[in-house]
């Protein structure tokens, strides 16, 4: 690695030559860092907060399935920003039928606190050998000729700073300002993306002086309107995550205002005194098609690798800056990350949750074309556990006997059920189809085509408006 000064005019721009820049000190960043790093390469993460607030980000602070998280970054390094593990089950609340589901979840679930689990993630790529500039904000990308992406260049408290690399691993969140500076044209990179496809969320962590009896619970309660919902989440018995969100396809809600309402009806939050209140958007949409481009590879939120039924992409994030650093890491001693080198990493996002995140997505579609109480109504008549795996996987299959227990308690909703059953055909279908998810950047414009034929047949099922 070098650092120099150079003259361009009459400013000077310290430059730094890393093997691989990653933009975002967040999981998917510091996954992706300490990946490279332990494999011998210079790498550093370029983040725009403090060293102080790095970490610090708008979370519901549950965490699904963080033992089996790569080992890039050691599982006992994050273990201390673990306060709940006690956590088993969904508890959806549902005014509407004067109803409450007890839901289990599938898998290992735990609630963190989230700046903490920040700060020891940087920790881990620290020990692993990733250098970290802080307050240094990513202003453009730099490409050569052919279109490769060489780098980027910054602001370090108003100095400027250029960063040439091998490979950019843009890790910086939920619409991310480096993809507005990339020329994709001549590139498979997926720049089908709207403000549509996110969810704009907030949270409080309140504090109760009493223990709430929920404490073993994550608890989800619709909002009054459509596609949102608030959630309760304890990071202990007495500290709470209270957040909500809603999708940006409907008329905005007032999120502050609307949790201060909720806080108000609930007795266990009589006193409770707030510590801190953040907001920030989540994609709510299926996986990029494709997240590479030549020198340049998207991970975590910059590439919708979020559950979009339960907004969960901590896992995703963890998992694509793994996989994105390995492609990189593979392509450095065999001809440089050309898209083909990198397409790979498209491949293991799909076959690992890429695929199952696109099937769940055609539930949230649904959502915003059904009306609100008849889905809660059925929401109640489920079967709980069947609902977990639906919520989970994708797809779920219900017994006969089950069925018919359901069909009975759910009179009323006969017409929502055999929507959502249609529904249901069309998102087994579409998974089916990213499972064959192409091995090479030619073969992609034709399982496009096709999974659009197949997106028609989800928007005439549910009747919404189209999304992508
Ligand atoms: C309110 C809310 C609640 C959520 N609840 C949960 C939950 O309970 N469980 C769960 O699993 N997921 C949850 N999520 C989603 C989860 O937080 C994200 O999916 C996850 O943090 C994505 O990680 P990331 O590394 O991709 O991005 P981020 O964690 O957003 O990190 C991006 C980093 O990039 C930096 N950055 C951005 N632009 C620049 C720039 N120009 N220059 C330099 N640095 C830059 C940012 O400062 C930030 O540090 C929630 C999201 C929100 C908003």
């Amino acid at each position: 690695m070098s650092s120099q000064e150079q003259s361009a005019g009459t400013t000077t721009a310290q430059r730094h030559e890393p093997d691989v820049v990653v933009v975002g000190a967040g999981t998917a960043g510091c996954y992706a860092a300490a990946t490279v790093a332990r494999a011998g390469y210079d790498v550093i993460v370029v983040e725009r907060k403090s060293e102080t607030e790095a970490g610090h980000i708008a979370c519901g602070d549950a965490l699904k399935g963080a033992s089996d998280f790569p080992d890039a970054i050691p599982k006992s390094q994050l273990e201390p920003a673990i306060t709940n593990t006690a956590v088993d089950h969904g508890r959806f609340e549902i005014p509407q039928e004067d109803t409450v589901l007890e839901i289990p979840v599938p898998g290992e679930l735990a609630v963190i606190d989230r700046w903490e689990y920040g700060r020891r993630l940087i920790e881990g790529a620290e020990d692993a050998g990733v250098e970290f500039h802080y307050d240094t904000v990513v202003q453009d990308v730099t490409q050569d000729a052919d279109g490769r992406v060489t780098g980027v260049t910054a602001i370090q408290r108003g100095e400027p700073r250029t960063y040439d690399a091998a490979a950019v691993i843009d890790a910086a969140g939920s619409l991310s300002v480096l993809q507005d500076f990339v020329d994709f044209t001549d590139s498979t990179f997926d720049t089908n993306v709207t403000f549509q496809h996110f969810c704009s969320a907030y949270r409080e962590i309140v504090h109760v002086d009493e223990p709430v009896e929920w404490s073993d619970a994550l608890v989800f309660k619709p909002t009054e309107r459509a596609a949102g919902y608030l959630w309760y989440f304890p990071r202990t018995e007495t500290e709470i995550n209270a957040g909500l969100g809603f999708q940006m396809t409907e008329e905005p809600m007032k999120l502050v205002d609307d949790l201060k309402r909720d806080l108000e009806t609930r007795a266990e939050f009589d006193g409770a005194d707030v510590e801190d209140k953040l907001g920030a958007a989540l994609p709510t949409r299926r996986p990029y098609d494709s997240a590479v481009h030549p020198g340049y590879v998207a991970v975590g939120d910059a590439a919708g690798h979020v559950n979009p039924t339960t907004g969960g992409g901590i896992a995703g994030a963890a998992y694509a800056g793994q996989y994105a650093a390995e492609a990189i890491v593979d392509s450095l001693g065999n001809g440089g990350p050309t898209e083909d080198a990198l397409w790979e990493y498209n491949q293991r996002v799909m076959d690992h949750f890429g695929a199952r995140y696109a099937a769940l997505d055609v539930y949230n579609i649904l959502s915003t074309a059904v009306d609100v109480d008849d889905l809660m109504g059925l929401l109640a008549a489920m079967p709980g556990e069947k609902l977990a795996e639906a919520l989970y996987s994708g797809s779920a299959d219900i017994g006969l006997k089950l069925k018919l227990e359901a069909l009975l308690k759910s009179r009323g909703h006969w017409a929502t059920i055999w929507n959502l059953y249609q529904t249901k055909r069309t998102a087994d279908a579409l998974l089916a189809h990213y499972e064959q998810y192409p091995d090479s950047p030619d073969a992609l414009p034709a399982w496009q085509d096709r999974r659009d034929e197949l997106m028609e047949d989800v928007y005439e099922t549910t009747g919404a408006d189209p999304k992508y």
